[in-house]
């Protein structure tokens, strides 16, 4: 069986634990039931998100001084797929390698294009890294022709566009991986975003969905399950509301009809159900939801929430 992971931003760093320590444990815990799904000979395909990462990033980099040349979205999301990408990848093999399995990871880093005619998908409306007084924010959109929102919670945030993955540029190199025994680890934040102008393809200062992404990478390598790990137990109704019901099953009419009562916020777990949706009414096959905690169970059907047709 093909099993394409993917794996929460949030679920391996999260605002209370952002040590690198805490991000090897959370990274290796996951990778150790990766590790045993592998050794009973499935194959594996491992996504991952990067908010947390990608905010770090450009915190940092805004600590320059304003003299110095910022670093682009595109190159940010760039290097995060590096960063988690090889964590995953060294804890995947030492979990491997004590379980007498010989497979070597392989990150890829990963182009995907987007919908460049969906006005929707270009209003800049995702909030990326910090928070910043309305001088900061007057002084970087004029250096960088970013636009700010005002935060509800206080200051200004940049805004940015979030489209529609159509097409991962990696997906015959991740094919040749698999076929060649390794375990590819790729698309990770949604990968980086590109959209054709004057008849080539750019990077575009936007950010892609992971779930949206590594759904449409499971459906493009024909996987027969598509699993997202994330730090809640799955999929619940009237979430921390009164009347909370975690669901252990769900059809995608099910989920649809609750996802158009805005049960599923955009952002968080409004992608991930979407994400589902569109992997089981493509392929017919399974999708799971669950902590990443719970990997195995999850990936397993024991734990979480499926969506079947
Ligand atoms: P990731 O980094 O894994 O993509 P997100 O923060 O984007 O994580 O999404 C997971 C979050 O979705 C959970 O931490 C939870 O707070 C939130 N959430 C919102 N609505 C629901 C819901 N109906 N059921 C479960 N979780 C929900
Ligand atoms: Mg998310």
């Amino acid at each position: 069986m093909l099993i394409v992971i993917a794996l929460g931003g949030n679920a391996i760093q999260s605002s209370d634990r952002r040590g690198v320590e805490d991000q090897w444990r959370a990274v290796s815990n996951a990778m150790a039931s990766v590790s045993e799904v592998i050794a009973e000979g499935h194959s594996v395909v491992l996504t991952h998100g990067n908010g947390p990462q990608v905010g770090f990033l450009l915190e940092a980099f805004d600590s320059l001084p304003m003299t110095e040349p910022r670093p682009t979205l595109d190159l940010a999301v760039a290097m995060t797929q590096g960063w988690i990408g090889f964590m995953m990848a060294h804890a995947l093999e030492r979990e491997l390698t004590k379980r007498g399995v010989r497979k070597r990871a392989v990150v890829v880093p990963t182009r995907v294009i987007v919908n460049s005619d969906d006005p929707q998908g270009w209003k800049p409306t995702k909030p990326i890294g910090r928070s910043y007084t309305r001088e900061e924010a007057e002084v970087l959109s004029k250096r960088m022709g970013w636009i700010f929102k005002e935060d509800p919670r206080g200051g200004y945030r940049r805004v940015v566009p979030s489209p529609m993955p159509v097409k991962i540029l990696e997906v015959d190199t991740i094919s040749a991986l698999l076929q060649g025994g390794f375990v590819p680890i790729a698309a990770g934040g949604g990968g980086i975003p590109l959209a054709r102008s004057n008849g080539e393809l750019r990077p575009v200062e936007a950010v892609v969905d992971k779930d949206l992404a590594s759904s449409l990478l499971a459906v493009e390598l024909r996987a027969d399950k598509f699993v997202v790990l994330t730090d809640v137990g799955g999929v619940a109704i009237n979430y921390k509301r009164l009347g909370e019901t975690w669901l252990r099953r769900a059809s995608t009419k099910e989920l649809r009809k609750l996802y158009e009562e805005g049960q599923f916020p955009p952002g968080s777990m409004g992608p991930k159900v979407l994400s589902c949706i569109k992997f089981v009414e493509a392929t017919g096959k399974e999708c799971a939801i669950g902590h990443l905690e719970d990997a195995y169970r999850v990936i397993k059907g024991e734990a979480g929430t499926t969506i079947g047709e």
